[in-house]
């Protein structure tokens, strides 16, 4: 029944299961799913009182912090949509989504708020704002607690902790949302343009919870690591609404710093979690990457960016663990598909990636070649995803929905096959092709041979401007600490490796190779960089 469901009626039947349970695990700090109940009642009523409206929008502007989730239900126990914004977000950055979303009501950090927000919420159609501190939910002593630890004075806001005890209590008027509803808009990172708001529905977000469940086979003895940011829709579905659903602990740790969340796993003992390559590189590459660091996490999947089979392999030999892939975008409400726990993705001989699984149920996913016509197995086009979990546009953008969402049928925008036994592949994202003298080079295909070096720590391959070729190979590369390599090793790996037009003509090395924090390449910076 769940299906036709939304998502506070989703947590609603958690609290009823066992309101006694741990909904929010922060350092010692602990919020039981009762409590965690009442506090979002409270906050729910505070911004009533502010005066939101039924489908008001609410940017909550904060770190992986316990303030979060009880924004998020606040908003909806207020019949609002809630605006996630990533807390690394500049003053243009969180203006533009601000006045694009024409949000009401910031929820934000002190810190964020003194330093970013204030310059800028004038400008928006902001009337409230909402801080919080840094160690709200966290003892005072622990010493990794972050912020300073002094209460930040924030005149003209209203005081989260305040407003919920003034608040404690008192219920607000029940709301009814409908499965079409938006529950939240999700900004996409804009590596393909100025950023846009998808429409993620309650039914959206119901269904891809209920799939985190099926496909990584998760109940309410599990405890979940928020690894992903949480103002990404992977750290949404697969942290928190996946926990609310289940009624199991959401782990939550301010910022992903590797010897940090080795730290928190050996403490808090997560079953499950759903990270970025980049998090899983960095746990391997920790100086206490020890055999037994991770040993409660059975369950780990791999999503919002590719992930080469060597990493898969040399996670495994470092921790014992497989990392299971997955597949989706901002507009699938996470994954559209999946390894399912138990199975390991094939890895294609052919082109020697990594399968990202099958797709959900109910999920309907067709190969279209240039003209549009459906590809038969094993012929390369572009996916073109339909399901549930599909929005169903992007917020005041009909020409966008249009051109992306036709019908209801999301054009990814990524190119990949399904093989015949209906394993699906992604090569590359359509735009990031590389046009070498007329050769085609997807830049994926070089960087998985590149990190197949022992000494190459991450790998990102682009198109640079080459007189004759129009465009040429080039590889930025950083090496694993310890380690070295220069520019003719690297590419006479993989000239031996791989076709004549595809390997890398130049490889630069960088300390870090630039990326977005949910672990996507800035292949923009690199190809500016040229
Ligand atoms: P923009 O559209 O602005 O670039 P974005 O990068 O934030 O936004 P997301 O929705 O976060 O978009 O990312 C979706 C993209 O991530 C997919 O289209 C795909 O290219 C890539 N991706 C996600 N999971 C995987 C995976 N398991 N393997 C390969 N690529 C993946």
């Amino acid at each position: 029944e769940l299906e036709h469901g939304d998502a506070l009626a989703m947590f609603r039947a958690a609290v009823a299961r066992n309101p006694g349970g741990d909904a929010v695990r922060y350092f010692d700090g602990r919020i039981t799913l009762r409590e965690l109940d009442e506090l979002s009642d409270a906050f729910a009523a505070g911004l009533l009182d502010s005066g939101l409206a039924a489908g008001d929008r609410v940017g909550l502007y904060l770190q992986n912090v316990p303030q979060f989730v009880i924004g998020l239900l606040g908003t909806w126990k207020a019949g609002g949509v809630a605006v996630p914004i990533n807390p690394m977000n500049r003053q243009r950055e969180l203006e533009l989504l601000l006045t694009d979303s024409g949000a009401r009501v910031l929820v934000c950090l002190q810190s964020l708020y003194r330093d970013v927000a204030a310059d800028v919420v004038g400008r928006t159609g902001v009337r409230t704002v909402v801080t919080t501190s840094e160690l709200e939910y966290q003892s005072r002593n622990d010493p990794r607690a972050f912020g300073g630890s002094e209460h930040i004075d924030v005149p003209g806001t209203l005081d989260m902790g305040e407003l919920i005890g003034r608040f404690r209590g008192g219920t607000p008027p029940p709301v009814a949302f409908s499965p079409d509803d938006t529950a939240f808009l999700t900004y996409t990172s804009g590596t393909t343009g100025p950023p846009k708001g998808a429409m993620n529905t309650h039914r959206n977000v119901v269904f891809n919870s209920q799939a985190y469940r099926e496909w990584c086979n998760l109940d309410a003895d599990d405890v979940v690591l928020g690894v992903a940011p949480l103002f990404h829709i992977t750290g949404l579905i697969a942290g928190i609404t996946t926990a609310l659903l289940l009624g199991a602990p959401l782990v939550l740790f301010h910022r992903f710093e590797p010897a940090l969340a080795i730290d928190v796993i050996r403490e808090q003992r997560p079953t499950f979690t759903v990270g970025s390559i980049t998090v899983f590189i960095a746990l391997m590459n920790a100086p206490d990457a020890e055999r037994d660091a991770l040993a409660s996490l059975e369950k780990i999947w791999s999503g919002g960016a590719p992930i080469p089979p060597s990493t898969v392999k040399a996670f495994s030999a470092t921790f014992g663990r497989y990392i299971h892939n997955i597949y989706g975008l901002t507009e699938t409400t996470s994954p559209s598909h999946g390894v399912p726990k138990g199975a390991e993705a094939p890895v294609d001989d052919a082109s020697g990636a990594l399968s990202v699984g099958v797709p959900l149920y109910n999920t309907v996913v067709r190969i279209l070649g240039d003209d549009g016509e459906e590809l038969p197995p094993g012929e390369i086009g572009e996916i073109v995803t339909s399901g549930p979990q599909v929005v169903p546009g992007y917020w005041n953008k009909p020409e966008e929905t249009e051109r992306a969402i036709p019908g209801g049928a999301l054009h990814t925008g990524d190119v990949g096959y399904m093989d015949t036994d209906g394993w699906f592949y992604i090569v590359d994202r359509k735009k990031d092709q590389i046009n070498a003298g007329g050769y085609k080079v997807w830049p994926r295909e070089v960087e998985d041979v590149l990190y197949e070096h022992d000494a190459v720590r991450e790998a990102a391959v682009v198109g640079v401007p080459h007189p004759y070729r129009g465009e040429t190979v080039k590889a930025y590369v950083s090496l694993r600490p310890g380690r070295s390599a220069d520019e003719a090793e690297l590419i006479a790996f993989c000239r031996e490796r791989m076709a004549a037009y595809k390997y890398p003509r130049q490889v630069e090395f960088l300390d870090e190779i630039p990326k977005t924090v949910t672990g996507k390449l800035l292949r923009r910076e690199l190809r500016a960089r040229g």
